[in-house]
């Protein structure tokens, strides 16, 4: 089967060429160095690591580009990193850990929100394909002078669906993935499903399925609630690829007026080098179908999930 599938509601797409069986051997693993510069060796404490560094960052255009102009003031750009203590991967912590991990990241995110930071991204890299710290896992949070084009347009996006069909898109996308054939794992407040164009194989997203425009709005239970779908699902791709390298990525609204968009998680295994077809259309080949992709997710995070909660 050969497909260009257009996303939901964005124009973007994914070539989906799924008419060969999936190659398991074809992906890159993550090899562990055991060398970590990011904690001292025998620290027997058990609080997270929180490190923190600032920079001033210019943005510029080229033709704007004066040497002259002494003006222009340099923005602050703050960077956090968050991690367990452990030397456990995101998909190997506790569902308890993991909540706490995910707090203090709520808790960095707000104080960052009330210093007027605008800007924040937050992401985690696993695995020496997404360039992370391949045995110390963790969170980062950065703003920059300029918002993210990718979030740009999802928000301008969201705005004209609203505007047109008088619902949000992403609620929308909810409604349609609920019980369906890419649904993976649906909690009380989160549903985990790949999307109907994912790009890569494996590629899944976590939406809240109450309309909600931030991850610093969610409160305790939901937090506990995301931590245990993050880690059931992680868990799950772990098993399935044997160590992919991934990346996590949250979209949140901006901290400014009428920047609003549905807030949710996109989780993107990194298993091979980028091709040049990649590049040159800004399309990836995903060579598993979204369906099958999450039909084996789906089954590896059910389990997983079975056994968080001792049910196996
Ligand atoms: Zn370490
Ligand atoms: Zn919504
Ligand atoms: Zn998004």
């Amino acid at each position: 089967m050969k497909q260009l599938r257009k996303d939901y509601f964005l124009e973007e797409y994914a070539f989906i060429n799924s008419n060969t069986d999936f190659n398991f051997s074809s992906v890159i693993n993550d090899v562990s160095d055991n060398k970590c510069l990011l904690c001292k060796p025998n620290s027997k404490t058990n609080e997270l690591i929180t490190l923190s560094s600032e920079i001033s960052v210019k943005s510029e255009n080229f033709i704007d580009s004066d040497v002259n102009d002494v003006s222009i003031e340099n923005d602050l750009v703050k960077n956090y990193y968050i991690a367990d203590p452990s030397h456990k991967k995101l998909s190997k912590l506790s569902v308890p850990r993991l909540h706490k991990l995910l707090s203090e990241v709520q808790t960095i995110n707000k104080q960052m929100l009330s210093d007027n930071l605008k800007n924040i991204q937050i992401y985690a890299n696993s695995g020496f394909l997404s360039s992370g710290n391949s045995i110390h896992n963790g969170f980062e949070l950065i703003n920059l002078p300029i918002i993210s084009p990718t979030l740009k347009k999802e928000i301008e996006l969201s705005k004209k669906s609203i505007f047109d069909l008088g619902i949000c898109p992403i609620c929308r996308i909810i409604n349609f993935e609920t019980g369906g054939p890419r649904q993976i794992l649906s909690t009380v407040s989160f549903l985990a499903f790949c999307p109907w164009n994912s790009s890569h194989p494996f590629e899944f997203w976590i939406y809240p399925k109450s309309h909600q425009y931030s991850f610093t709005l969610i409160d305790d239970s939901e937090l506990e609630d995301l931590a245990q779908i993050l880690r059931s699902t992680l868990g799950g791709l772990d098993n399935v690829l044997n160590s992919p390298s991934y990346t996590i990525v949250f979209h949140n609204s901006l901290n400014e007026i009428d920047s609003e968009i549905h807030w949710h998680i996109e989780i993107i295994p990194q298993l091979s080098y980028n091709t040049g077809f990649d590049a040159g259309y800004g399309i990836f080949v995903n060579t598993l179908a979204p369906e099958k992709s999450a039909e084996i997710l789906g089954k590896a995070s059910r389990k997983e999930l079975a056994s968080l909660v001792g049910v196996v």
